[in-house]
């Protein structure tokens, strides 16, 4: 571990005291024995709802269905198209931003990027980044136990969206106090976007999506609110929620199979790239939030790179082939398919292709001819 100097999500310089070190082991242990404690104790306490967030989902959703009625009845095509690319922006919002940049720090990136990103992502209204991210850091630290806010284990409808209409576990609140985030205090857009959050929601999820078609294109305030404002929201809100819901459930764990997240082509797909989700929790610095190297189900991906060529997000972090395939090989289900669960996991001799590259270079040849 390094006591080095760190940057952070913002660029910033910090360094850390000397004395780190010893904190960040006591640290370590001290979430380790926490996560113990929660797989031990998986029984919810007694469900409160709040009704008032449960009407607001429900009028969502039916503005939501009416909206999609409108859409091939009476929407205009501009407007439909206009509706997509809102999805599309708010969506990046929310994976490039709010997931990979500020709550796993996978990359980091420039003033204008984190402004345009906080945009994008209070357009999603899926609450301000420090919120937002804090789940998700508990999320990962605590993954399926009480603790975690949509913990899978109580079922699709819990971690899909039932989680957020009722009270959290009091072991939710015990881990707010403990998880890192410091790093988001620092940062001014996050802190500036926590302190006006219900006018800027207002203004960029609800306001202006419904103004633009109105303004440019003649459509009605009904078409365009039902369309490309709420059903919008209500569809992205939901492309979100199945990564905590069907890619906790369904698809296969080729790196990790004791873990519940697994790979999902179709929640990738609404997701923008979110749904290769047993890669994503065994190695959530990776920037790519998957092991693909193109851009086939990982739009996301692609907005970082194309950022990246013009020099505001920069520091993406990799994981290497190398490591990939020997935790595939130790832990995964067996459906990697470079991996050699299916082979069988033993090694025939010098050029098994189990054998890992460190232990070929660890290996002395005496009298070595090149062939
Ligand atoms: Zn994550
Ligand atoms: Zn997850």
């Amino acid at each position: 571990m390094s006591t080095s100097r760190a940057m952070d999500a913002t660029g910033a310089e910090d360094t850390a005291p000397n004395t780190m070190m010893e904190t960040d082991l006591n640290a370590v242990d001290n979430n380790k024995q926490d996560r113990v404690n929660n797989m031990n104790s998986v029984e919810p306490v007694k469900i409160e709802i709040i009704w008032s967030i449960v009407l607001f989902f429900v009028f969502g959703h039916l503005s939501a269905i009416y909206g999609l009625y409108l859409m091939f009845t009476s929407t205009k095509l501009l407007t439909t198209f206009y509706g997509i690319c809102s999805w599309i922006l708010s969506g990046l919002g929310v994976t490039a931003g709010l997931h990979r940049l500020w709550s796993h720090k996978s990359y980091k990136a420039k003033l204008p990027l984190r402004f345009i990103l906080m945009l994008m992502s209070t357009m999603a209204f899926e609450n301000h980044i420090y919120e937002w991210c804090m789940d998700h850091r508990i999320h990962h630290k605590y993954t399926d136990t009480n603790s975690d806010p949509h913990n899978a284990k109580r079922g699709f409808f819990f971690s899909h969206i039932g989680w957020l209409v009722v009270r959290r576990h009091p072991d939710y609140y015990d881990k707010c106090l403990k998880i890192d985030m410091s790093d988001l205090k620092k940062d001014p857009i996050v802190m500036y976007q926590k302190k006006f959050y219900i006018p800027l929601l207002l203004l960029f999820c609800f306001i202006i999506p419904t103004i633009v078609p109105v303004y440019f294109w003649d459509e009605t305030y009904v078409n365009a609110f039902f369309t490309s404002t709420m059903l919008r929201y209500i569809f992205t809100l939901n492309m979100t929620w199945l990564v905590n819901s069907a890619a906790h459930i369904w698809g296969k764990r080729p790196y990790d199979e004791s873990i519940n997240p697994s790979e999902n082509l179709s929640v990738s797909l609404g997701a923008l790239g979110e749904g290769w989700h047993n890669y994503h929790h065994v190695f959530p610095w990776d920037y790519k939030a998957a092991e693909l190297g193109n851009y086939r189900a990982n739009l996301t991906t692609a907005f970082i790179d194309f950022f990246s060529l013009i020099g505001w997000a920069y520091d993406m972090k990799v994981v290497s082939n190398d490591m990939v395939l020997k935790r595939a090989n130790r832990t995964g289900d067996g459906s990697h398919p470079d991996g050699s669960h299916p082979d069988g996991d033993g090694i025939w001799g010098w050029d098994d292709s189990n054998i890992s590259i460190e232990d070929r270079k660890l290996t002395t040849v005496i009298n070595k001819k090149d062939d």
